[in-house]
């Protein structure tokens, strides 16, 4: 932004005349502002849904004209106010979520205060070019400012009367909160704050008000913050001190301190400024401005928030908003307040008016958790007329959103004013319960409930309870005010980084803090749970705790954290940083001493274990439902990748259609069975292999027997030995001794044997396939296993299906000589049994050869299965064991948006994938694809295979309702 003089400032103030008459005159109290949007709200009288909704129609063209037309002049700045607006809800890309939000409001005649948006063009704008402004820009702005000053009957800067004060607040596309900036009061100087005394008759009030803008300036445009080795914020220590010195008592709350106080506060804050930037405090409201836009661009790229937009993959390019808004005070007296409220309970799903609110603060007080807040249903009492509104607003928010709205308000001397809607946030299971129940109240369609679940939210509906036996003989030590729900166990850490480090050595724990700010997110992300001192359920503690499913309990009152002796004590008991446990209950707001045992969720209950009471429970009814809906639109199978039969039964319970992936291997190590495996590989002679690889063979015979019964006739897909050798054996000394001694042998030849078969590159190296080639008489065994198994559950009544699955396929001719082994023995189990068993023989893509002729080796494999670990790994070149040491940079940079071992590289992999299943189509119409890499059970990568036109994806049981949702949501996406 060209730099803005004081007296274009003061010529502005001169300026809108005509027009500040045309609107409602200035007053000399706080009340215009309330007037002034009352007349906006009855404008409402007009016919109320035709004209909103015909201006919404008319908006988008014009809007998106004004943008992007050539020769026409860019609009960088969208106004609203008194019933109009330039923009409307659906333009977020633009103006962000709350600059989009606020014009829909405006647009349906709910009381907001004037304003407008700098659009996200601007910011992509200002990191382009070093951080200018297009020159079109400062016009605008003054033009926007002008339209607020004609609306609210006030002018910025005004030193004789009512000064306009804004407020300036960033906007993202998606809302990232508390990552980037707010500024509040601004506008006033040493003069200005004059004006608003006289005008509001409320020196209190005023000085308070420039106090907390010298505050927030002062942190977020000015940097003063606090330094590495402080625990405080130095504005904070300041008050402390103060207090301290003037009444003895640095815990006294704000709301003991008069005007005197606040005028002192302001002269200790701007000295605070000067000692640490060196420079004054910025008395020009328009130099003030321009601060605070550039702050909240410069805001988009602060640490906090480029790690909260990895965390929840929001492109860098997107840019954030500005909005700057008419100011309206919730701290004028004990008829005013703030507060932030949603439509329905965020935690639990309830339809309950939901939300919290202060009385004579401003909204920023109920967010930062300094002061807890009262439940917003004890507004009834206190402020009945302002309820009733707020009641009637939420419910025409739901009316008009169609989905539950998360809003902030202001009353200012009881008139009640909208600051910002967007749709709630909301835990797994408030999710599903919001869903279902608006498909009941006829708000949506089944449909667009399958798609209001994020389904990587879902996991968190199969979240753990505490154990009720073990509750039943635990204390509960504090209580504080449930924020997202769940059960957590862990060390206490009274700091994030330390949390966070000490989490990333694998310890469970729990990030106790007096309250968190976006700085503590690290630690946050890393801990089993948050338990905070202060702060209300939309404290950022609990915003952000939501988001991420994590266990959070906050403002638990009557616990005390010492920072400095890094302790947290209540009721006389002391809990010391990394050493002592603590329990906290996300969903009830209870805190235990020490650690509790965790019980499964009430769907697993219902689910896996046929409780009957749990079976009763909303939760466990909802989700079936959701599960009823994904089934109706899926046109993806989604199997399990499922070892044994107790993991095939929980995943039949979650949904599952059949096996994806059996890794026999996975079956070596149980009991005896080990020994006998390293029988078999360190066997030198073709028959000392063959004896102990028929020593085997009634222990996979078995474990298939058990896999097939619990199937029930679903498909099986059964993979033959696949890891490299090495896995198996034992590597130290007296692993080597232990076995040479069952065998009968030398440990010296035992150790010679494991050194003869030590490999540089094992997962390159003799593994897949290729020990099958060597070794054909484990393809046998195996073959034979499955088969005899397969007989013997048919001959009970039971179908079986299986599908023999070879590894790490390359080149046709490795599957033709495994294939040829697997028919044969099917051939003689058959004959010898005398049944027919149907089945089929396929192969897994997991090398980029597989991939690159799946036309060839489609020939011979009746289906493909995308081992996707194998395949990022070999197409990458990147060792999937060892990424982790470097991947997190690779993300921080950039080079990967996201863990390609977690979502898969559509690109790279993708393409090899899209490649293959062509080309295995093309030879072999009607072939049936599938995927077992660990991407089967991501929703993104679900949505990417569903693209592709796979049979199925397949991943770990309790991912199944994860992925059934993924594929349904791609369904319906069609
Ligand atoms: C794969 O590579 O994707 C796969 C499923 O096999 P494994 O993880 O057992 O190598
Ligand atoms: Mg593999």
């Amino acid at each position: 932004m060209p730099k803005k003089t004081k007296s274009a400032s003061k010529a502005l103030k001169a300026a809108p005349k005509a027009a500040a008459k045309k609107a409602v005159p200035a007053r000399a109290s706080v009340k215009p502002a309330a007037n002034a949007a009352a007349k906006t709200r009855g404008a409402k009288a007009a016919p109320k849904a035709s004209k909103a909704s015909k201006a919404t129609k008319a908006a988008k063209p014009a809007a998106k004209a004004a943008a992007t037309k050539p020769g026409r002049k860019p609009k960088y700045v969208y106004t609203w106010g008194a019933g109009k607006a330039d923009g409307n809800g659906s333009m977020k890309a633009l103006l962000g979520g709350k600059g989009a939000n606020l014009a829909e409001m405006t647009r349906i005649n709910l009381p907001v205060p004037p304003g407008f948006t700098i659009t996200t063009e601007v910011c992509t704008y200002f990191y382009d070019n070093k951080r200018t402004y297009p020159v079109e820009l400062q016009a605008q702005v003054e033009a926007g400012v002008r339209n607020m000053e004609k609306i609210m009957g006030t002018k910025f800067g005004d030193t004789s009367k009512m000064p306009l004060l804004v407020a300036v607040r960033s906007g993202a596309r998606d809302s990232m909160p508390g990552m980037m900036d707010t500024i509040l009061n601004l506008g006033l100087n040493d003069e200005t704050v004059l004006s608003l005394c006289n005008a509001t008759n409320n020196e209190r009030f005023a000085w308070d008000c420039y106090r907390r803008f010298i505050q927030m300036y002062g942190d977020v445009v000015l940097g003063v913050q606090k330094l590495p080795h402080e625990d405080h914020e130095p504005f904070e220590s300041v008050i402390e001190h103060y207090k301290d010195e003037r009444y003895g008592n640095h815990d006294l709350s704000d709301a003991q301190l008069n005007a005197d106080d606040f005028r002192e506060l302001v002269v200790r804050f701007k000295k605070l400024v000067k000692e640490r930037t060196g420079k004054e405090f910025p008395n020009d409201p328009w130099a003030q401005l321009k601060g605070a836009v550039g702050a909240v661009f410069g805001s988009w790229m602060n640490d906090r928030a480029i790690v909260y937009r990895r965390k929840y993959g929001i492109p860098h390019e997107w840019g954030t908003a500005v909005n700057v808004q008419a100011m309206v005070f919730g701290n004028t007296g004990e008829n005013s307040g703030s507060g932030v409220a949603f439509t329905r309970d965020p935690a639990t799903g309830e339809k309950v008016f939901y939300g919290e609110f202060l009385i004579n603060a401003q909204g920023e007080d109920v967010v930062a958790g300094v002061r807890t807040p009262e439940p917003v249903a004890d507004l009834k009492k206190q402020l009945p007329k302002a309820y009733a509104e707020l009641d009637r607003i939420r419910k025409t928010l739901e009316g008009h959103f169609k989905d539950v709205q998360d809003f902030e308000f202001t009353i200012q001397e009881g008139k009640v004013f909208m600051l910002q809607t967007r749709n709630g946030k909301r835990t797994g299971v408030a999710a599903v319960r919001f869903a279902v129940e608006m498909v009941k109240e006829k708000l949506i369609d089944w449909k667009t409930a399958v798609h209001r679940v994020p389904a990587d939210q879902l996991e968190q509906v199969l979240a753990p309870v505490f154990d009720r036996a073990s509750l039943k003989s635990s204390k509960v030590i504090a209580t504080g005010l449930p924020a997202g729900p769940g059960a957590a166990t862990g060390k206490i850490y009274v700091n994030a980084d330390r949390a966070a480090a000490a989490a990333a050595k694998g310890e469970k724990v729990l990030l106790v803090r007096v309250e968190t700010s976006p700085e503590d997110l690290r630690g946050m992300i890393a801990a089993e749970g948050i338990l905070t001192a202060r702060g209300g359920v939309s404290s950022h503690a609990a915003l952000v705790a939501r988001q991420m499913g994590k266990v959070c309990v906050c403002g638990a009152a009557a616990i005390t954290v010492d920072y400095a002796a890094r302790t947290m004590s209540v009721g006389g008991q002391t809990f010391h940083e990394g050493e002592d446990y603590l329990s906290i209950d996300g969903t009830s707001g209870a805190v235990y001493a020490g650690e509790l045992k965790t019980a499964p969720s009430e769907v697993i209950q219902g689910l896996l274990q046929n409780d009957a009471t749990a079976k009763k429970s909303g939760t466990y009814k909802n989700f079936v439902q959701l599960m009823d809906w994904c089934d109706k639109a899926t046109k993806l199978q989604v199997r399990t990748n499922a070892d044994t039969p107790d993991q095939v039964e929980n995943a039949i319970a979650f949904g599952a259609s059949g096996i994806g992936l059996t890794r026999t291997e996975h079956m070596f190590f149980e009991g005896e069975r080990i020994d006998v495996v390293r029988e078999m590989i360190l066997a030198e002679k073709k028959d000392d292999r063959l004896a102990a690889v028929n020593r085997l063979l009634p222990f996979q015979k078995g474990d298939f027997v058990g896999i097939f019964k619990a199937l029930k006739g679903r498909p099986a897909t059964i993979r033959l030995l696949d890891p490299p050798l090495h896995e198996f054996l034992p590597n130290d000394h007296a692993a080597q001794s232990a076995l040479a001694e069952k065998l009968g042998v030398k440990t010296e030849a035992i150790a010679k044997r494991v050194h003869e078969l030590h490999e540089m590159n094992p997962m390159l190296g003799h593994r897949g396939c290729r020990l099958g080639i060597s070794f054909p008489e484990i393809t046998e065994m195996q073959a034979r296993a499955i088969f005899e198994a397969a007989a013997e559950v048919q001959k009970k009544g039971i179908k079986v299906n299986p599908e023999v699955m070879i590894p790490l396929v390359g080149f046709k001719k490795e599957l033709d000589l495994q294939v040829e082994i697997v028919r044969r023995v099917a051939e003689e189990v058959q004959k010898e049994q005398k049944v027919k068993i149907k089945y089929l023989v396929g192969t897994m893509i997991e090398v980029p050869r597989g991939a690159l002729t799946a036309d060839e080796i489609a020939e011979t494999a009746e289906f493909f299965s995308f081992g996707t670990n194998d395949l990022t790994q070999t197409t990458l070149g990147m060792s999937r064991d060892d990424s982790g040491s470097f991947l997190p940079h690779y993300a921080e940079l950039e080079i990967v948006k996201r863990n390609p071992f977690a979502t898969i590289d559509q690109t790279g992999v993708g393409q090899l994938m899209q490649i293959a299943s062509e080309k295995g189509r093309k030879a072999r119409p009607g072939i049936k694809l599938g995927i077992c890499g660990e991407h089967g059970g991501d929703p993104e990568s679900v949505k990417f295979c569903h693209k592709l036109g796979l049979t199925y994806v397949s991943c770990s049981p309790y991912r199944v309702p994860v992925a059934r949702l993924a594929a349904a949501q791609a369904a319906l996406a069609d």
